[in-house]
């Protein structure tokens, strides 16, 4: 695999939150892999000028809904992931294949579908994003040995979408999950689908799951004081999501911000959904709360990044050596207020994505979804 080497980058976001900026000026990357920073080594097969763009590492949106393959039936659209991709997006983790036409509600096809789509999904990166797929739906129903088929057969994480009715069961599915290392999400909100059942803030602390999917709603929040309660009664982490309520949203982050709990908190768009797909969602959430909160646009990235990448136990999403080179540089879009991706950001519009690497390769030339940059990075002849 070709070496990669980037020089004169302007601001690099972590991606950790505990140090969201950091003073490097080259990053070196061999094998897919981030090796150096400041490097020592002044050549590879491709070196590139940054000519002063921002890096920070691929966004990973939290909260997607994948079928097969680049597709969603939701809203029948094909290439929905590389669209992604253009958005900066490098990682997606599903929330649930439930678009699935037809899908039968039965045990059996519920772990089938979620082992399939974890399979399938890791096989293939549908537009070249890493998707972490299968997330098994719970039903009542399900017993310790159906979730240990499904951890056996490689899938991740269990999805409370519609409540469970037996309490008992719930908090047992939960932890039958956590003996299997999985990680157990719950709907937080309205009834989102027929079907879906509304929760709150009690249900949440009686069955004990490790992620509020959508805390600001999906589409519909739960009441103020019950998301409140989920912020300062519970060690939750807080999935906030474009297609969800902004005003709870930027209530969410202020009050995480306030307890110095940002570390709980990741960002996601929540489609393809009813809101339809999103390729600048995770870009256009950002530049939202980070115009509309104290929470800085660095910190803003590093929850678009490392956080999430830490709840769910990927390798991804930190500009650290040893960490996979998925990568983005970005800048002031061209006719814009501001100079850099961060004051864009702050400002409250969504950066320009210039490139996108995912384990080292370049896959993204000037994104054809956002603005161009006012500079844009060149590969050195
Ligand atoms: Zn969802």
């Amino acid at each position: 695999m070709p070496d990669l080497l980037i020089e004169n980058l302007g601001s690099v976001v972590s991606g950790n939150l505990d140090d969201p900026r950091r003073s490097v000026e080259s990053v070196y990357v061999e094998d897919g892999y981030i090796r150096e920073l400041d490097a020592t080594t002044t050549t590879a097969d491709t070196v590139l000028d940054a000519n002063g763009l921002t890096l920070t590492p691929g966004l990973i949106d939290s909260h997607v809904h994948p079928v097969f393959g680049d597709f969603t039936p939701r809203q029948n659209t094909i290439g929905w992931c590389e669209s992604y991709l253009h958005g900066g997006i490098t990682s997606m983790i599903s929330n649930g294949e439930p678009h699935l036409p037809g899908r039968p509600r039965d045990v059996e096809s519920a772990k089938a579908l979620a082992t399939l789509a974890r399979k399938s999904l890791e096989n293939d990166r549908p537009g070249g994003v890493k998707v972490r797929g299968g997330t098994l739906i719970l039903s009542d129903g399900m017993t310790e040995a159906d979730i240990e088929d499904v951890a056996q057969e490689g899938v991740e994480r269990l999805k409370f979408l519609m409540p469970v009715e037996d309490r008992t069961l719930g908090r047992n599915l939960v932890e039958w999950g956590h003996d299997h290392d999985m990680i157990v999400l719950m709907h937080c909100g309205g009834t989102s689908l027929p079907g879906v059942k509304s929760t709150d803030a009690d249900l949440f602390m009686d069955i004990r799951p490790d992620i509020a999917a959508h805390v600001n709603g999906g589409p519909t929040p739960i009441p103020d004081a019950e998301v409140e309660k989920l912020v300062t009664e519970t060690d939750l982490v807080l999935d906030i999501v474009l297609a969800g309520n902004q005003r709870v949203a930027v209530d969410v982050l202020e009050l995480a911000a306030e307890r110095d709990d940002l570390a709980r908190v990741q960002l996601g768009t929540d489609t393809p959904s009813g809101t339809g797909v999103t390729p600048l969602g995770v870009l256009l959430q950002s530049a939202i709360l980070a115009s509309m909160t104290s929470v800085s646009a660095a910190e803003m990235l590093c929850l678009a990044t490392g956080t999430t990448a830490a709840h769910h136990g990927l390798e991804t999403g930190e500009i650290a050596v040893g960490k996979p080179a998925d990568l983005v540089l970005m800048g002031a879009p061209k006719g814009g207020p501001k100079d850099t991706a961060l004051d864009t950001l702050a400002h409250g519009e969504y950066p320009a994505v210039d490139k996108v690497f995912v384990d080292g390769e370049l896959l993204v030339t000037r994104s054809r979804n956002t603005a161009p940059a006012k500079q844009a990075a060149e590969v050195r002849p």
